[in-house]
């Protein structure tokens, strides 16, 4: 069974986001663990998180995507900035333990005029000071298209990172088919050369999500505009592919194309359609 769901508000709280998944036909969902420019979590609510568990375990929804703000930068030249994505992080993880079968992904971040060499270090320390032995959720890095100076803009950076960090176990990847392709991975036209590559690098054990996007903008653009699945540059056909790839298709899928509700609900019904039983 294809396993896949959308990102969705978690302004509600969990088991709110629970019933809309299964609303829209999903098995699963990405949310933000906070409000995605930074700033205060909301009072952590046990009564919501256990009320979740429950129906989580019921509809199977498992596993789900927390996602950090996408405005930390762990490899910020400033300190302050650096203190403040490493204490966000912490505390997003602290409370995840509560949610069961819960993954937790993020961007590397920028270096801006650093260098790529001190960005991936200091992303290795920040990750060596928030993972800790015990902890449940498997903390992802996200593969990104490589906008200004983002870091993990190829396989190799995140591998540099992954030979940095203690507990490596802790960690795996998140591949976004939009920013990969605007990276310059070719998975239109190579989709088994390039996992092929992914295999090499990193190692495909390592890979635990999908972001399932097409993309705006054609292969190597940089750009990360992410466009409704059918409707740009990847288009349907390969995006099938992905789906049902063998390496892929027992991981889960999360949607994060500009859509409401009912453009995700379509797209689901698409790609449950697209998937070979
Ligand atoms: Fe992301
Ligand atoms: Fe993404
Ligand atoms: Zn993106």
């Amino acid at each position: 069974m294809l396993k896949i769901g959308c990102h969705l508000s978690s302004a509600k709280g969990y088991l709110a986001m629970g019933r809309e998944a299964v609303k829209i036909g999903a098995n699963t969902f990405q949310f933000f663990t906070r409000n995605p420019r930074g700033g205060k979590a909301k009072p952590l609510n046990l009564e919501d998180m256990t009320a979740y568990g429950s129906f989580a375990q019921e509809q199977g929804l498992f596993p789900i995507l927390a996602h950090a703000p996408y405005t930390l930068n762990p490899c910020a030249a400033d300190e302050n900035l650096r203190t403040f994505a490493r204490e966000t992080m912490a505390d997003d993880l602290a409370r995840l333990e509560h949610i069961p079968g819960c993954m937790y992904n993020f961007h590397p971040g920028s270096h801006v005029k650093q260098g790529v060499e001190t960005g991936i270090a200091r992303i290795a320390e920040h990750l060596n000071a928030i993972l800790t032995p015990t902890l449940s959720t498997t903390v992802l890095l996200e593969t990104m298209a490589g906008k200004g100076s983002e870091v993990g803009r190829n396989f190799q950076e995140l591998r540099a990172i992954l030979d940095r960090v203690e507990l490596s176990d802790k960690l795996g990847v998140c591949l976004d088919t939009c920013h990969v392709f605007d990276g310059g991975y070719d998975i239109v036209q190579q989709l088994d050369q390039v996992l092929e590559e992914f295999d090499r690098v990193l190692g495909l054990y390592r890979l635990k999500a999908i972001h399932l996007n097409d993309s705006k903008n054609p292969l190597g653009s940089h750009k990360d505009r992410h466009e409704k699945l059918g409707e740009g540059y990847l288009g349907m056909e390969a995006l099938t592919r992905i789906v049902n790839h063998p390496a892929l298709r027992e991981l889960p899928f999360y949607l994060e194309t500009p859509n409401d509700l009912e453009g995700y609900a379509q797209e689901i019904a698409r790609m449950k359609e697209a998937y070979q039983e």
